[in-house]
């Protein structure tokens, strides 16, 4: 055992795995620390978690006032070599019972099973495992109550599975079960299957065959247990089968571009290589604008850290970007390059995992949670598109992956690099104040030029035409002569659905969710309203619910209603949308890209997913339909956002040989983030919002806290977030400012009311400090863990 071992250890009567932080060669004192329990099983021959990775996850813990297990759990692989098993002893009462029944004359058939038990218990002469006693004929039942009876134990215990077989489920039946043709079923035969079954009856019959049991629970969202037990009750059949071998990532046939660096690219490559030759720890932003090659030079410093015999880590912001950056790195490297993401299934990702910590994997391109790939010595560790929010992880432990990977680089002594065409404030602030270095790639590759960005006003649309039409006169303009020369467009709008508000103009209210305060949007091929916060939907009323007026309307058109409009008004023209309504699979995703690229599409609608990444050669306009929507949240990061999603949308134009044109759509032409976005000055932008953080005293000027306090019941919330604001009241006089408590933006969300409260801290430690004492203040006044939740660094106020 090390320090980083996963080890099992008994916790009440269940068995828990954890990590071993760190190895005392005393006794503890036994006054004062009674009850010290044994480690039951020590599970790593080499330790899971490496050095630099403990004290990544101390860091982590501690600067996101997150618990350490929680964070530790982020960091280690799936597991799926291990399982829990229950296993059954005699007690004294049990070998009691025995001989009770054998004694006995005539038993009935419970005290026959319950005899069966005891005497293959008591033959093995140590404690049998809970699924062989089940195979015993009402062997479930008996054991259940012979525990009752306290004449049988129970304890949990590690089982080490074969990682090398799993155990693949298929549904059990014949046809006349299923009622299928020439068989006139007299009755249902599913009427005797739970909701559960049933799904898993479509899952395994109609959609997929036969699964693997994990996949199968993932996909069918059922519990290990239910699918053992209709395994037991034959409801379904299952055997082993070996792992599939390693799977052929390789894209056959696809060779990577082959390009020959310029200037600005060997530049920055240069000056990265030459960080790495001091091994010290140096942070570099690399600054290009979208096209202009940044990808080459990452692979560049790659190349570079595996040249030194170093290692390399790549995070990009979301999984489609993994695939393709992978393949590329891949191609260019071969199969010491490892993909690490969350859509990956447990076994892969676990292989993928212990492949970089054996050692045979020297690269690792993933998403967020990569930032904890147990690579050793490190070279380079490169976060693309830095400023994106998908970064920040918006469960416990809180973290955001860029500035853990700026963390880790430091720890490791190596280089950090993030690229960005739109660095976020904070790092573009950094590099200003000299402690990130800025590395500029100054143009497109081959001086391709950035498309003209054309801002129509929604404003003197409406007054030439007195329509509050989605599409203006213009872009439709533009969108014709697309479909006249054969180039496509893409059509940006960033809510889902068909209207996204309901309202009664009777009343003037609107239709909100049962369980949110947010209004339902209406969503017109499931002919249903949607809250698209917590999944809750109901049938479309023909009356206001509040005062029974017909006069029910929708507004506030989405995706869905738009590609309704295109179609209706470029007939002939071939429509795809991608949303999250469309593109529910990874499948799908790819399906609706893959015809994009091939030329299958003329016009693509889509919500934010569409503005990042993607490199299609012949799109060559892009519209963005109601650009402001986010500029009336009140965010302080409201104006950022949109000035980002609107330079990134307009780099998708023109990417190929072809010329492309940005038509952007809005009711506040005047406002500088939309402004500045058309004319695609970074630099401007970055200087008005800079200055409006400083005077605001807001990031990267003051260290920012959120504190949401929520419970089902509104009393709790307002009491507790009460006696929070209480307790750091005191605070103020350190120079902390505590803000609230107030009704956060979404007041009520899954049934829960919430209150929020920021507090900003002039010095990081202050605020830390803080965090710390108000979580051990709410664990004394027993305010539930769950109840509060602390987001340092917070990206979203809501
Ligand atoms: P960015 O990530 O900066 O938006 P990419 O790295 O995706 O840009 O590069 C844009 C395109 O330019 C890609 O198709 C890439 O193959 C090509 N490219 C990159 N570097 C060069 C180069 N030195 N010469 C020619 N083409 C290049
Ligand atoms: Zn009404
Ligand atoms: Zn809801």
């Amino acid at each position: 055992m090390q320090e980083g071992s996963r080890v099992v250890v008994p916790f009440g009567n269940r068995a828990m795995t954890g990590v071993v932080t760190s190895l005392s060669a005393r006794r503890p004192d036994p006054e004062r620390i009674k009850n010290v329990k044994e480690v039951v099983e020590a599970l790593d021959p080499i330790p899971a978690l490496p050095p630099n990775l403990l004290e990544l996850g101390r860091w982590v813990a501690s600067y996101y006032v997150a618990p350490p297990g929680e964070v530790f759990r982020a960091m280690l692989p799936p597991q799926i070599d291990l399982r829990h098993e229950r296993e059954f002893l005699l007690t004294e009462a049990g070998r009691a019972r025995k001989s009770e029944l054998d004694a006995a004359g005539n038993r009935s058939e419970s005290e026959i099973a319950e005899l069966a038990l005891l005497s293959l218990i008591e033959i093995e002469g140590k404690p049998v495992r809970a699924d062989r006693l089940r195979k015993l004929p009402g062997g479930e039942a008996a054991a259940e109550r012979l525990l009752r009876r306290k004449q049988l134990e129970g304890r949990e215990v590690s089982v080490r599975r074969n990682a090398r077989v799993q155990k693949i489920v298929a549904w059990n039946s014949t046809d006349a079960e299923l009622g299928s043709a020439g068989v006139s079923a007299p009755e249902n035969p599913f009427e005797s299957l739970s909701e559960k079954e049933l799904r898993i009856f479509h899952v395994l019959a109609e959609e997929r065959g036969p699964l693997p049991l994990p996949a199968l629970a993932k996909l069918a969202n059922a519990s290990r247990t239910l699918i053992e037990r209709m395994i037991r009750r034959q409801k379904l059949k299952s055997w082993e089968e070996p792992l599939a071998v390693e799977q052929d990532l390789f894209d056959v046939g696809y060779t990577p571009p082959c390009n020959v660096l310029n200037d600005d690219q060997s530049r920055a490559l240069t000056e990265i290589q030459s960080w790495m030759d001091t091994r010290a720890f140096h942070t570099g932003l690399l600054y290009g604008v979208t096209g202009s090659g940044k990808t080459e030079v990452y692979l560049g410093a790659v190349e570079a850290a595996l040249a030194r015999n170093q290692t390399a880590l790549i995070l990009v912001p979301e999984i489609a970007l993994t695939l393709w950056i992978g393949r590329l790195c891949r191609a260019r490297l071969g199969p010491q390059v490892a993909v690490l993401h969350s859509a990956l299934g447990d076994v892969e990702r676990a292989r993928e995992w212990w492949r970089v910590r054996r050692g045979e994997a020297r690269v690792v391109v993933g998403t967020r949670s990569a930032v904890f790939a147990p690579l050793e010595n490190p070279g380079v560790i490169i976060v693309d598109e830095e400023q994106e929010a998908s970064y920040k992880q918006e469960e416990t432990p809180r973290y955001h992956g860029r500035d853990v990977a700026v963390v880790r680089a430091k720890l490791e002594s190596c280089v950090a690099l993030l690229g960005s065409a739109t660095p976020s404030l904070e790092s573009f602030h950094n590099a200003r104040a000299g402690k990130y270095r800025l590395l500029q790639l100054e143009s497109r590759v081959e001086g391709r030029p950035l498309a003209p960005v054309e801002i129509v006003d929604l404003r003197e649309e409406f007054k030439a035409t007195h329509k509050a039409g989605t599409i203006s006169s213009k872009l439709s303009a533009a969108i014709a002569e697309r479909l006249a020369n054969g180039t496509q467009s893409l059509i940006l709008i960033n809510r889902r659905g068909y209207s996204w508000f309901v309202l009664c103009r009777s009343c003037g209210a609107g239709v909100q969710c049962e369980n949110c305060s947010i209004s339902l949007a209406y969503h017109k091929q499931r002919d249903r309203l949607e809250c698209h916060y917590c999944g809750f939907s109901r049938r479309v009323p023909n009356t206001c619910p509040k005062c029974s007026s017909e006069y029910i309307y929708f507004f506030g058109a989405g995706s869905e209603q738009l590609e309704e409009k295109l179609r209706e008004t470029f007939p002939g023209a071939r429509v795809a949308r991608l949303d999250r309504d469309t593109v529910r699979t990874k499948r799908a995703y790819q399906q609706v890209l893959g015809d994009v690229a091939s030329g299958k599409i003329d016009i693509l609608v889509g919500t934010q997913m569409l503005a990042k990444g993607h490199d299609f050669q012949r799109v060559t306009l892009v519209g963005v339909i109601s650009a402001d929507s986010q500029l009336s949240l009140p965010d302080f990061r409201a104006a950022e956002r949109t000035f980002h999603l609107l330079t990134q949308v307009a780099g998708r134009a023109g990417r190929g040989e072809l010329p492309g044109q940005v038509f952007v759509e809005t009711y506040y032409p005047e406002h500088y983030a939309i402004q500045l976005a058309a004319r695609q000055d970074y630099l401007s932008f970055f200087e008005k919002e800079v200055q409006f953080r400083r005077l605001l005293h807001y990031p990267p000027f003051t260290a920012l806290a959120a504190i949401l306090v929520r419970d089902r019941k509104i009393e709790n919330a307002i009491r507790w977030s009460r006696q929070i604001s209480a307790f750091l009241a005191p605070q103020e006089s350190l120079g902390v400012k505590v803000l609230g408590p107030a009704a956060a933006p979404l007041a009520r969300l899954k049934k829960e009311y919430r209150f929020q409260l920021l507090l900003k801290a002039p010095r990081r430690a202050q605020l830390t400090r803080a965090l710390a004492d108000l979580l051990s203040f709410c664990e004394k006044k027993e305010i539930p863990q769950k109840a509060v939740l602390v987001d340092v660094d917070p990206l979203s106020l809501f």
